[in-house]
This record gives structure tokens, sequence and C-alpha cells, in this order.
């Protein structure tokens, strides 16, 4: 089974993505760890795509697709893959398009975990960190037994920069305009499936499993 994972931050793909990998024995591929392990394994590729990388660069586009080829290559993907925070634009959409279809093969399903913006928010700004044992909470989710203090150590926790409301609402609505375009793009092509995130991890997951096993 051919998949894409598609999500704003804090819908709980990763979540869904190692549920999805126990269950159907297809390996989550995300474009970190795809990058990484063509740098590691010095592919000639991995190495074009360190060089952007190290100069802060974005990798190039045909970069990028030539990696993704090799990674569905490999033998973990015989019984399909898990793609997730790829394709990112519409021009990448079409060359992997392009490129399954030299395989032989296809998309099956996208799945989009769709949760309210508000929702979003809640959960990104909840986060508390422990700046002493690095021990992460929520205010609703996972509560420290103290308000505001650590479990463990006592100290007082702290929320990161990047977890606060503003930046938390720029990052969501900076990612709603680049995901808006691909999900149109695999609606049109019939590959799209919404499931409601809002709901919880055992739920999302039985949503997931009773759309893409019909
Ligand atoms: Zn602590």
């Amino acid at each position: 089974m051919n998949l894409i994972l598609m999500g704003l931050p804090g819908a709980g793909k990763g979540t869904q993505a190692e549920k999805i990998n126990e269950k159907y024995n297809i390996p989550h591929i995300s474009t970190g760890d795809m990058f990484r392990l063509a740098i590691k394994e010095g592919t000639d590729l991995g190495k074009k795509a360190k060089e952007y990388m190290d100069q802060g660069e974005l990798v190039p586009d045909e970069v990028t697709i030539g990696i993704v080829r090799e990674r569905l290559g490999k033998d973990d993907c015989k019984n399909g893959f898990l793609l997730d925070g790829f394709p990112r634009t519409i021009a990448q959409a079409e060359a992997l398009q392009d490129l399954l279809q030299d395989m032989d093969q296809s998309i099956d399903y996208v799945l989009h975990v769709d949760v309210p913006e508000e929702k979003l928010v809640e959960r990104l700004t909840g986060r508390r960190i422990c700046p002493t044992c690095g021990a992460t909470y929520h205010v609703v989710y996972n509560p420290p037994k103290e308000d505001g203090v650590c479990d463990k150590d006592g100290s007082q926790l702290i929320q990161r920069d990047d977890d606060k409301a503003d930046t938390v609402k720029t990052r969501l609505s900076v990612n709603m305009e680049q995901t808006k375009p691909l999900l149109d793009f695999y609606e049109d092509r019939g590959y799209l499936v919404t499931v409601n995130g809002d709901k919880d991890i055992d739920e999302v997951f039985q949503d997931i499993q009773s759309k893409i096993e019909k």
C-alpha cells in the first residue's frame, strides 16, 4: 500500500504514522530521515544534498526527487510506503506521479489528518518543558501534578518560544498555505481521504483503517 500522510503541525501525524507502520508493515519515510540516510550512505545524491544543506540552502527538487527514487527502490518498500513531509509543492507532487509511473506503481491514498486550527493552537501552545531534566508536559493533555512545576525535580516549567501563540499561529498559517494546493491536487485525482484528527489516538487510527481497507 502506497500512502502519503498529510496534516498540519500538531495534528498527530507522527503517532498515526507509527501505528500504520506497525499494522501494515510499510516504512514511515520522512523527508529528514530520507536525507540523513542518503548522506550517511554517501550516495552521489546524498553528497549533493549535503552540499546544499551545509550552505543553508534548500535542496533543489531534482536532487530531492532522486533521493526519493532511491529510497522507494529499497527492499523495505516492497509492501509499500508511507511518505511524510514529501511532496511539499505541486511540482514535487507531479514529479512523484511520474516517478511512480516509471516504477509501475501509483499512490493508493493520501491521508489527511484534519484538526481544526483552534485545536492545533491549543495543542501546540500547551506544551511545557522542564529546563532541568527535559521532561515535557501539556497543560491540558498531560499536566504536571502541581501547576507549572516538574514532577521529577520541582523545577519551574518553561514554554519554548516556538510554542508561544503568535509563533504557533504564524507557523500554522504558513503551513496551511503550502498544504492547501496539495490537498486540492490529490482530491482532483481521487486519492484524498480525510480523517477527523480531533479524537483520541485509537479512534483516529480506526477511521484510517476503515478508510484504507475499503
Ligand atoms: Zn524536570
